[in-house]
């Protein structure tokens, strides 16, 4: 079996960010040499996410707001998490909701993808390095 463990490393302007890394995760698994298996993303952070969904800026300011309604950021005493000192509390709610990783299909060397899927890391408390992991599998 062949395998292959790589980091992608994010250092976000924003507190929140959505990046596409769809080309990324598609040069690690032909850098693999995997033709059939399964390719793993997932955020290495309890603050960030990897979801799979369309890559159309409409939808990506819609998660925003969604998210922001559903656990805004301010204000900071709002959340018990921050009585430590913290000020990340909803960061660790929207990545509950948006979720930790994502498996996608290898099938003859590429990526299996439904119509309009890309992979996306979701940042919800950026400014800083974090990083994903992306575990690939397969012969
Ligand atoms: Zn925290």
């Amino acid at each position: 079996m062949k395998h292959l463990r790589e980091e992608l490393w994010f250092k976000t302007p924003n507190r929140r960010d959505y990046l596409n890394i769809t080309e990324k995760v598609e040069q690690l698994v032909e850098h693999s040499g995997v033709k059939n298996g399964l390719c793993l993303v997932n955020a290495m952070h309890i603050t960030a996410s990897v979801y799979i969904n369309d890559a159309e800026s409409g939808l990506i300011q819609d998660y925003d707001d969604w998210l922001e309604k559903l656990a805004p950021h301010e204000p900071i005493s709002h959340y018990r998490h921050n009585r430590t000192g913290e000020d990340n509390g909803d960061a660790h709610l929207k990545r509950q909701i948006m979720g930790r990783q994502v498996v996608v299909a290898i099938t003859d060397g590429e990526l299996d993808f439904g119509p309009w899927e890309q992979i996306y890391y979701a940042e919800f408390d950026g400014k800083r390095k974090k990083r994903v992991l992306v575990k690939i599998i397969g012969e």
